[in-house]
């Protein structure tokens, strides 16, 4: 038996030095997707195919010509497209559907000697905070099998957490990775809006959308992230900013000082549970401690982000999700008798509730009438709230918040009240509607034993600063 490895250089050094070999690392993650079945995380195991491109990387290792991230297997959330693999984004209304191509992210991952183990559970269409709006069922948090594991990447966030993989990718348009891996014990990236290509992404809210990355560790990101960010032919709003080598530049060990900002209305917020209000401040005392400079401040416009989100997102989501039409791809309702039954029944069967509502709400506010009052109005907000934040963030190097409002919620006990669940996001939008890279970092545990999270948030394209900071905040005592 394997030991589950913190880092994947410790993963290197023992395929290097021959303790063990891809082979080997691909049984263990295998045998423990196969005892936590129960958690419903994978909805694709690709067993054979891992292990067949293991030997082949084994191989490569021994000839001493494999790529950077040979030996690191990884597991995809269903909203990714992997050629000639079943692509469902945990709906209905794709069964049977086959990705004809590779997103850009997964090639490249591929490029690099990846094995990719197996396609995750999510909400469907990635709309939800924790996981019960998926076709396949939820998944269930591996510390309290009771409990969700935040949403809408659940499967992927579970999938590191429980060892089934050494990391996961996952999408945030909202939080999705980030409130997820806070729920999970686990550090969760949303990089710069535009710094991966979408290319290969199933669209939700498009000018939200961003791929992110599940891991145990700073590390393992930071060079995650360096393989598959960077310009794409095939998105044309991909940045064009150079890549920085993000795990080398970690590397050095940096002891500099930042400027930190906290925003104290989200610390009061009456939603917040005590015990992560009370870690917080403690990492903030400590950061004081150290020499960093810590300011609270305030954001006026907290309020209005809740509400830009799902107004764009839904206007968005209603937009790209009408694509899904029974004609092009996956379910089509076998009960119709002509062309305008075949659209209505083939989506009033096939999308799930959740997924209705937000289409629904897309095209009410994006019809004549009230075009102006809610989706125009939105997007003014949505260049505020990115001016401001942009404003302070000269002023400051971070700010900080928690990543969610509690630790993981009860299955079940949000799942009656959509606006309750969207209050999970509260912390974690705000990253999406200004399109600044956040990262979420475990912060130790509730009285009941239930992981909590921070969230830190940096300019746009300050990744590598991004890194440093999260490597010295995970190493406060
Ligand atoms: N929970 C949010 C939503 O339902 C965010 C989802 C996401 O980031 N994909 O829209």
């Amino acid at each position: 038996m394997l030991k589950a490895y913190a880092t994947f250089a410790q993963i290197q050094h023992d395929l290097h030095s021959k303790k063990i070999t891809c082979t080997a690392l691909v049984k263990h993650y295998l045998a423990n997707i196969e005892s936590k079945k129960h958690l419903n995380v994978f909805l694709s195991v690709y067993a054979d195919e891992a292990l067949a491109r293991a030997a082949v990387i084994d191989e490569k290792i021994n000839r001493g010509n494999a790529g950077k991230l040979a030996g690191l297997v990884v597991g995809l959330k269903d909203v990714l497209c992997y050629e000639n693999h079943p692509l469902q984004a945990s709906s209905k209304i794709l069964d049977g559907f086959v990705s004809q191509f590779n997103a850009t992210a997964v090639q490249r991952l591929l490029d690099a000697d990846a094995i990719i183990i197996g396609r995750q559970n999510c909400d469907e269409f990635a709309m939800g905070s924790s996981n019960e709006n998926s076709a396949f069922g939820p998944t269930l948090n591996d510390i309290d099998n009771t409990r969700v594991p935040g949403g809408s990447s659940g499967g992927s966030a579970v999938a590191v957490m429980a060892d089934m993989c050494q990391v996961s990718l996952g999408s945030d348009t909202g939080g999705s990775v980030r409130q997820p891996a806070a729920f999970c014990g686990i550090v969760g990236l949303k990089p710069t809006y535009s710094r991966i290509s979408r290319h290969g992404l199933i669209a939700y809210g498009s000018s939200f959308d961003c791929i992110g990355i599940f891991s145990k560790n700073i590390e393992d990101a930071a060079l995650v992230l360096e393989v598959i960010a960077g310009a794409d032919e095939y998105d044309s709003t991909v940045s064009q900013t150079p890549v920085p080598a993000f795990s080398s530049l970690l590397s050095a060990a940096s002891e500099k000082k930042y400027r930190i900002a906290y925003m104290r209305d989200t610390l009061q917020s009456p939603a917040l549970q005590p015990e992560i209000k009370t870690a917080i401040e403690k990492s903030l005392d400590q950061l004081k401690l150290d020499g960093h400079s810590v300011a609270g401040i305030e954001f006026p416009l907290n309020e209005y982000v809740l509400p830009t989100y799902y107004i764009l997102a839904t206007a968005e989501a209603s937009s790209n999700l009408s694509r899904y039409d029974g004609v092009r791809y996956g379910y089509r309702s076998p009960n119709t008798t002509d062309l305008e039954s075949m659209y209505k029944k083939t989506r009033a069967e096939g999308f799930g509730k959740e997924v209705q509502r937000r289409i629904l709400l897309g095209t009410y506010v994006l019809s004549a009438s009230y075009y102006d009052a809610y989706y125009n109005q939105a997007q003014k907000v949505r260049r505020l709230i990115r001016e401001k934040l942009k404003e302070l963030l000269k002023e400051y190097d971070f700010i900080i918040t928690p990543t969610t409002p509690t630790t993981a919620f009860k299955l079940g006990e949000h799942s009656t009240n959509p606006v309750e669940m969207y209050l999970a996001d509260l912390f974690s939008v705000q990253a999406n509607v200004a399109g600044l890279p956040a990262i979420s970092l475990p912060l130790g545990t509730d009285k009941i034993g239930l992981p909590m999270g921070v969230q830190v948030m940096a300019d746009d394209f300050e990744e590598t600063k991004l890194f440093h900071f999260s490597k010295q905040l995970m190493n406060l005592a």
